[in-house]
């Protein structure tokens, strides 16, 4: 059957304040609550729904993933979701349930199937959950592309028992305490309140006679190592679907897929910008004063850089086309450098004294030689007066 819309289910709208919703489902319970109408099947469903509205509606999280995803965003939380992938681990480079990608949103759904452990719709299909996986790639690997191999640790379904959980041979059978529903009525003094059922913790099955290989779970944990192939050019962030290879799905369900999240390590040299290189090219001030030529590493060998006389700090050199050619661009990126002029240091008494000797010239004549220090020092003392 399908469903309704929550919104419509309490008759608010769309931008409807927590309150008006509380009151729009206080109003609902009261009039079909099963207490008020023993035996009238209509009135039963309609508290259910508005009791399934008002669930995730009142709940900002659920909420936002509601509006977002619809009921796909929310029924996810019925079921195993990714709570099993979770369990891996995250880490800079590691496994983690697809949650840790969305966030919070999907982190609330998919937690809250790790503590529920399914809401009697066991009997459905599920797609398997989406998975990820944090690739640390260097500078040189993202921008040449590579083939990586990744290990990673899944749920697959189970050889043995294609994934139903029964022995072969055998057949899970309908649970008998809760005729399938995976939830029981429960009287407590005036009302009855659902509960998942205890025989069958919500799965609406039993399995007489389990699997031997999965323990009756239908699906096992593994290892599998898998061949990527990352596409030249790659940045941080950039997400590589692996389709169909994600957690097993549940009940004989499609699997999910694999997103490989690619991740830079630092490099000594350089720092990307998307397509950009930069670099810090640090000279000596005779070099910065009187030009010469340097010889600076680039992604494919070294490359010359020609300094001219009277360079300065903060300079930027570019080369052209010596930077990342972006996986989606048809062009290369440039390499900037950047100029910083070295002060020379554990200087000898030799070398002290030529530089006396220099700054002696260079006194003669300030303006000439050090005009922006000279203006520097002008326009100070303009600005303390005279
Ligand atoms: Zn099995
Ligand atoms: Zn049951």
């Amino acid at each position: 059957m399908a469903k309704r819309d929550y919104y419509t289910v309490l008759g608010v709208n769309r931008d409807a304040s927590e309150e008006d919703i509380k009151k729009a489902y206080r109003k609902l319970a009261m009039k079909h609550h099963p207490d008020r109408n023993p035996d009238d099947k209509t009135s039963e469903e309609k508290f259910k729904e508005a009791k399934a509205a008002y669930e995730i509606l009142s709940d900002a999280k659920k909420r936002a993933a509601y509006d977002q995803f619809g009921h796909a965003g929310v029924d996810a939380s019925a079921g195993f979701g990714a709570a099993g992938a979770r369990g891996f681990g995250g880490g800079p480079e590691g496994f983690g349930g697809f949650a840790d990608a969305f966030g919070d949103i999907f982190g609330e759904i998919f937690g809250g199937a790790g503590a529920g452990g399914g809401r009697g719709r066991g009997n459905g299909v599920y797609r398997g959950a989406d998975l990820r996986y944090n690739l640390e790639l260097s500078l040189e690997e993202a921008a040449r592309g590579t083939e990586a191999k990744i290990r990673i640790p899944a749920l697959e379904q189970c050889a043995t028992c294609h994934g139903s959980g029964a022995k072969p041979g055998t057949q899970p059978k309908t649970c008998p305490t809760c005729n399938g529903q995976g939830q029981v009525r429960v009287s407590q003094g005036f009302f009855s309140i659902q509960q998942t059922c205890p025989q069958c913790h919500g799965t609406g099955k039993i399995i007489p006679e389990p699997c031997p290989t999965c323990g009756g779970v239908g699906r096992i944990k593994r290892h599998k190592t898998l061949s990527v192939k990352i596409p030249a050019g790659v940045d941080k962030d950039d997400r590589i679907r692996l389709a169909g290879e994600g957690e097993a799905g549940l009940n004989g369900g499609p699997p999910g897929d694999l997103y490989v999240v690619v991740g830079l390590k630092p490099h000594p040299v350089f720092q990307r910008d998307n397509s950009d290189l930069h670099c810090e090219m640090p000279i000596s001030f005779t070099t910065a004063a009187m030009g010469g030529e340097i010889e600076i590493p680039t992604l494919d060998g070294h490359a010359n850089v020609k300094i001219p006389p009277e360079t300065q700090t903060g300079q930027v050199f570019r080369l052209r086309n010596k930077g990342i050619k972006g996986v989606r661009s048809s062009v290369h990126g440039d390499l900037y450098c950047h100029v910083s002029i070295e002060t020379p240091v554990k200087l000898t008494p030799r070398q002290k004294e030529l530089l006396r000797e220099l700054e002696a010239i260079n006194a003669a004549n300030p303006g000439a030689h050090n005009p922006r220090a000279k203006n520097w020092f002008d326009r100070v003392r303009e600005f303390f007066g005279p």
